[in-house]
């Protein structure tokens, strides 16, 4: 009998593919079983090899009838491992739904011819587009082949139905379409959009979902019977027939980057995607990212804008209130409180955007100076009136709250800072007749919490919404006027280099929900740094000027996109551990070819009673990082010293947070 050999990607933290043996012919991207140690392991065929001299071990059970990944999809899980230095086999099983990665299920394809019937009745659209509307439609339409187009619409621009024409475009070709979009859960808008206009074609994909319930939208979207997918980052690599387009609904958005296990920028395989099977990728944003806006710079994407809103309002004006050496009522300066209440005379909504849940972010003694802190992190503990608690918003650790200062005895306990939860208490004082609604991560954990809010907002003509970044994505609140940013400067003196480019996106986008309907909305943003350059180039609202002048400081500076980054991280309960071990890690990095920083605490220092540290790595260019880190990790899976062994360690290429 013959004997065919197969590599097999397994979902094992092991730098290397496994071969192993079949007496079949097995197509790559097939599902099998496979003998892994004392285990029995699901594997991926990645390729089939020419009979070798290496003890194989037999395949098992080959699972599928037929392969659930195509030859270029397996070539893009490829890129993927090497671009990240990450397991194949993980890579692989990140893009799984969770009833394939079993070994027990079969995995049974349909293929269904697409109804053009169907598509033509979609014909009729909500809208009328405005002359820059049908300019990109026309233009995005005409795009062929791989041509990454950066949509730059202003808020309240009409992005969404510059998409659905373009999405319209595919099916009626008999094309398939994925949509990326940050978090769908938080942001009904776009799927209520393109499901009202191309219903049963729409399914959409999110972590939210039952396991269930997703692997049915995959199975439909890989046979053809859905023809339009909106998802979150874990939609990037559903298999898809005849996929003829890809738009990244704000590509800004930092979710896209998957921040544990394995540390994909979705957006960016979504970019390779379209790539390698040479189709056209809309990335569209307000607010895009540097790193966007080098590559349109550098003229390897194209770009398309919106510049105005459909409404024609003018979009709002920006303030800046100087809080220094001002009483601020829980947080709230005088002139800010005095806003707010001549927008209520008006009967319009006004909006405080705080990026912090709860009641105060320090709970302290004033006698001894105690803090609470966590137990397990270098974290303070935020003093929760509603739930009676100090809850730590690291590791969500909960503690009741003490009535007596666990330090010195004395009862002289206080709270410092303000959160959305005392915000709350303090407006309801201050306006009683107002309905205020708060929205964060406490008051949206039922289902159908936020649609309701969402609503009740929506159908009240006047009051006062306080929220978190939550708050901010893609809604539309007709009747919102004035908002007020109350806590924005930790983005300015942040250590994180991408925190002023985060702090101008939700500036923008928070400005954005405003003045839709009336076009006489002020923006008043409260801080104590009125002359930082970058604040004061954020003024004018516009955000492009924002973004070029913060670019120029990161090419003089050398920082991110004009360099390439990566960083090791190590965790481990003893921090010397993960110094002693990112110190032996370095003598594998030939520093002459790049710049090493570190090892360095990492901001989030300690978590769960683990510290972390970091080892950062910048390069001149992609290639020779790329090479350091192939060359590193190679090393270190090879490495005989103990060190590594005693601590977690992973790569994270293109670092968000350090
Ligand atoms: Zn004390
Ligand atoms: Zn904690």
């Amino acid at each position: 009998m013959s004997k065919f050999f197969y590599n097999v990607a397994i979902a094992v933290p092991l730098r290397q593919i496994f071969t192993y043996h079949s007496n079949q012919q097995i197509i790559p991207g097939t599902r099998v079983a496979v003998k892994f140690g004392r285990t029995n392991k699901l594997g991926i065929v990645t390729e089939a090899i020419n009979e070798t001299n290496i003890k194989t071990k037999p395949i098992h059970i080959v699972l599928d009838d037929l392969p659930i990944f195509s030859k270029t999809e397996l070539k893009i899980f490829q890129w993927a491992s090497d671009y990240y230095l990450h397991p194949i086999g993980e890579v692989i099983n990140s893009f799984l739904p969770t009833n394939l990665r079993q070994t027990k299920n079969t995995f049974e394809a349909e293929t269904i011819e697409g109804n053009k019937e169907i598509i033509e009745q979609n014909s009729e659209f909500e809208t009328t587009l405005n002359s820059e509307q049908i300019k990109a439609v026309k233009f995005l339409n005409e795009l062929k082949g791989f041509m990454p187009t950066l949509l730059h619409g202003v808020t309240g621009s009409g992005k969404t139905e510059v998409y659905i024409r373009c999405i319209y475009e595919q099916l009626l070709n008999n094309k398939s379409v994925l949509v990326l979009a940050p978090e769908i859960a938080l942001t009904p808008q776009l799927e209520s959009r393109v499901k009202d206009q191309f219903g049963d074609l729409v399914g959409v994909y999110h972590s939210k979902m039952t396991p269930s319930a997703r692997y049915k939208t995959w199975k439909k979207f890989r046979s053809g019977e859905i023809k339009v997918i909106i998802g979150t980052r874990s939609a990037a690599m559903i298999p898809a027939p005849k996929l003829g387009l890809i738009v990244v609904d704000e590509e800004h958005d930092s979710s896209y980057k998957q921040q544990e296990g394995f540390k994909f920028s979705a957006r960016d395989i979504a970019i390779k995607r379209a790539q390698i099977i040479k189709i056209p990728i809309i990335l569209g944003s307000a607010t895009p990212s540097l790193r966007t806006l080098k590559l349109v710079e550098e003229k390897k994407f194209k770009t398309i804008s919106l510049t105005k809103r459909v409404t024609q309002k003018n979009p709002p004006k920006f303030t800046i209130l100087d809080i220094n050496d001002v009483q601020l009522v829980s947080g709230l300066a005088p002139q800010a409180i005095e806003a707010i209440s001549q927008t209520l005379k008006q009967k319009k909504q006004a909006m405080i955007f705080i990026n912090r849940r709860g009641f105060a972010p320090q709970f302290i003694c004033s006698y001894c100076d105690w803090k609470a802190m966590c137990n397990s992190c270098d974290s303070s503990l935020v003093f929760h009136h509603q739930a009676a608690r100090l809850i730590c918003h690291r590791c969500d650790s909960a503690f009741g709250v003490p009535t007596h200062c666990p330090n010195c005895s004395k009862a002289q306990l206080s709270f410092l800072g303000t959160g959305t939860e005392q915000l709350e208490e303090t407006l309801k004082e201050l306006f009683p007749k107002i309905s205020i609604h708060r929205m964060d991560r406490d008051s949206t954990t039922k289902a159908g919490s936020l649609e309701t809010l969402l609503s009740e907002i929506n159908n009240s003509d006047t009051g006062i919404l306080i929220g978190t970044q939550m708050l901010i994505k893609g809604h539309d609140f007709p009747n919102l006027e004035l908002v007020v940013a109350v806590d924005i400067d930790q983005g300015i003196t942040s250590l994180n280099s991408s925190a002023v480019e985060e702090m101008g996106q939700q500036l923008i986008q928070v400005a954005g929900r405003a003045g839709r309907s009336y076009g006489n909305a002020t923006v008043l943003v409260q801080s104590r740094y009125v002359n930082d350059q970058n604040l004061l180039q954020l003024k004018s609202g516009n955000y492009l000027n924002f973004a070029k002048s913060l670019m120029k400081q990161r090419q003089l500076t050398n920082q991110p996109p004009y360099i390439f980054e990566a960083s090791i991280k190590a965790s481990s309960p003893k921090a010397q551990t993960n110094i002693e071990m990112l110190n032996h890690a370095k003598q594998f990095i030939d520093s002459s070819k790049c710049l090493l920083i570190g090892p360095i605490p990492a901001i989030q220092s300690k978590v769960r009673g683990s510290y972390n540290h970091h080892l950062l790595i910048q390069a001149n260019t992609r290639t020779r990082l790329n090479k350091l880190l192939a060359h590193l990790s190679h090393s270190l899976s090879k490495d005989k010293n103990n060190i590594s062994k005693k601590v977690r360690w992973g790569i994270n290429v293109d670092p968000l947070e350090f």
